[in-house]
């Protein structure tokens, strides 16, 4: 590890140093400051792979800092980041490449009436960088005694199987060569021995995932997904002003579909204030899109020159950008122990977005990551006599609290949409809670050979997107993706499809070598894991590459 404290040992153990583990940290950490909380992450510095849209709903924040640190609203830093309260909510449709039409009067009828698309109001929010919100509840975590440790990759969950716990995690092995040698300075990645392991990896986590396999957890359907791209853009300041630093637009439509001719996706643009004279752009696009030749980032593109979109950004310049996945299965889609429903096993609990704690009816999962944390946090404190109990007893927090109840009014919707598509699942989803559950497919099983037709004429500029992301690995180290089955991308994939990986890869990953599809830019990565889940024929994965790698976002 970085320093020469033994970690080999400690009470509590957090993947991942999001929003939902350092709400652990620092819930953990007020209540009963003598245990020791340690929070690893693979990002090189604190908040350099968390980005969003941000619009936080503030209530759990207030809750996790009302506590734990006195006057927290007076310190400059809760002042940075919480410097943008939403006063001007667009909710907007676009018809075509030049209209567009304000709906927010529905989400109003929808609240007065009781339907859930009255919760996709964000007034009173705030509009936030999800990095610098992590960057300061890492310096909080830090001030109340946690370890809060960057630069240090999992690859592996290890479990007891006659204790029915998992014991330990396993760091990935630093300094091996492409091949996989060891070099001079290789060294092994330590174990981690932890009474409470808590999973709080974000969307898509790799030990998640497999520790839902090896604990033989089950989804009641398969986790959805989206594909969230989006760009900082510096803009001139009568732009920025016209925009207000308290307006967010969220619009759907035009790129992604349009009534009856189509295309048909779910998801839509956003645009938000970022610092003074920034504004940041972003696309977010179910991951159950049908076309081979489809790239958010294509949509993207269309979006920034939509006439709404463009008086704000014209002639302005991109200074970050990123791409990163986004939970949206919902209720159905959280893991769970079949025999007794927990959210994890024993002592192992999965928090925020690992367990998919998005509510799609609000598009905003950030206030569930950190209540999630919270109620980890009170498991464990319950539970320090018992590190069993503790996965059942945070289970029960959950089903107490506002997440379950937010899961549950909007359990239908994103199936019905991934069902009947967003023309007639989404006014369906209105009846969601009264229908049953919906047989779902996989994201990647919806793709078809069909192209979509908005492709714009400019081909997407991805060499300076990844240069934005300022992504970074160590070039000899072995690659972190994986094509299982090259066979399968030479005689079904490349002539049914035309290898989508290349296409919708963000970073330009994937390349065609010697008529081979290969992943030949692997530290261009930016840990988004679209290629994971979107490969039409589930033949990549994803694993951690050494700690330290990957994007640098600073503002997103
Ligand atoms: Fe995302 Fe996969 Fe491309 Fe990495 S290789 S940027 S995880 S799609």
């Amino acid at each position: 590890m970085s320093n020469n404290k033994d970690y080999s040992k400690v009470s509590v153990l957090i993947v991942g140093a999001g929003p939902a583990g350092l709400a652990s940290a620092i819930q953990l950490k007020a209540e009963k400051p003598q245990i020791d909380v340690c929070v690893i992450d693979k990002s090189a510095d604190l908040g350099n792979h968390n980005l969003s849209g941000a619009v936080l709903e503030p209530e759990a924040l207030h809750t996790l800092l009302d506590s734990a640190v006195p006057g927290w609203q007076e310190t400059e830093d809760a002042k940075d980041v919480l410097a943008k309260k939403v006063d001007k909510d667009n909710v907007m449709f676009f018809l075509g490449k030049k209209l567009s039409f304000n709906i927010f009067f529905m989400l109003k009828l929808a609240r007065l009436f009781g339907l859930g698309f009255g919760q996709m109001i964000h007034m009173g929010d705030y509009s936030v960088s999800i990095s610098k919100l992590t960057k300061w509840m890492g310096r909080i975590a830090k001030e109340l005694g946690a370890e809060v440790l960057t630069g240090f990759a999992a690859e592996d969950i290890i479990l007891d199987e006659s204790l029915g716990c998992a014991k330990a995690v396993k760091l990935v092995d630093q300094g091996l060569d492409k091949e996989g040698n060891k070099q001079p300075n290789f060294v092994e990645g330590e174990i981690i021995n932890a009474d409470f392991v808590l999973l709080a990896e974000g969307c898509d986590g790799l030990l998640t995932e497999k520790f839902t396999e090896k604990a033989n957890l089950q989804r009641q359907s398969p986790q959805l997904y989206s594909v969230g791209v989006k760009e900082l853009i510096k803009v001139s300041s009568e732009q920025y002003e016209k925009f207000g630093d308290g307006r967010v637009v969220h619009a759907m439509g035009f790129p992604l579909w349009t009534p009856f001719i189509g295309p048909g996706m779910f998801g839509g643009g956003i645009v938000y204030p970022g610092e003074k004279d920034h504004i940041a752009v972003g696309m977010i696009v179910g991951a159950d899109w049908k076309y081979c030749d489809f790239n958010p980032q294509d949509a993207l593109t269309n979006f920034k020159n939509h006439r709404f979109v463009k008086k704000f950004i014209d002639g302005g310049t991109v200074v970050e950008a990123g791409a990163k996945m986004i939970p949206e299965g919902g209720y159905y889609a959280i893991p769970r122990d079949p025999r007794t429903g927990s959210i994890g096993k024993g002592n192992v609990m999965i928090l925020g977005d690992s367990a998919g704690f998005v509510n799609m009816l609000k598009i905003k999962g950030l206030h569930n990551a950190i209540d999630s944390g919270i109620q980890a946090a009170k498991a464990i404190a319950e539970n320090l006599d018992n590190p069993k109990a503790a996965a059942s007893r945070y289970t029960e927090l959950i089903d107490k609290s506002n997440i379950a109840r937010e899961m549950k009014s909007a359990m239908n919707f994103r199936q019905m949409v991934a069902k009947f598509g967003p023309l007639q699942g989404m006014p369906l989803s209105v009846f969601g809670a009264l229908l049953p559950k919906f047989k779902i497919e996989k994201d990647y099983e919806a793709m078809t050979p069909a192209p979509y037709r908005l492709i714009p004429n400019q081909q997407f500029d991805k060499d300076t997107f990844t240069a934005m992301a300022a992504t970074e690995h160590r070039e000899e180290q072995p690659s972190h993706l994986t094509i299982l089955d090259p066979e399968i991308c030479r005689t079904r994939c490349t002539p049914i499809f035309n290898s989508p990986c290349i296409t919708f890869c963000p970073a330009g990953v994937y390349e065609t070598v010697h008529d081979e599809v290969k992943a030949a830019n692997p530290s261009n990565c930016l840990h988004c894991k679209t290629c994971q889940r979107k490969c039409p024929f589930d033949n990549i994965r994803w694993t951690a590459p050494e700690g330290g790698g990957g994007p640098r976002y600073k503002q997103m």
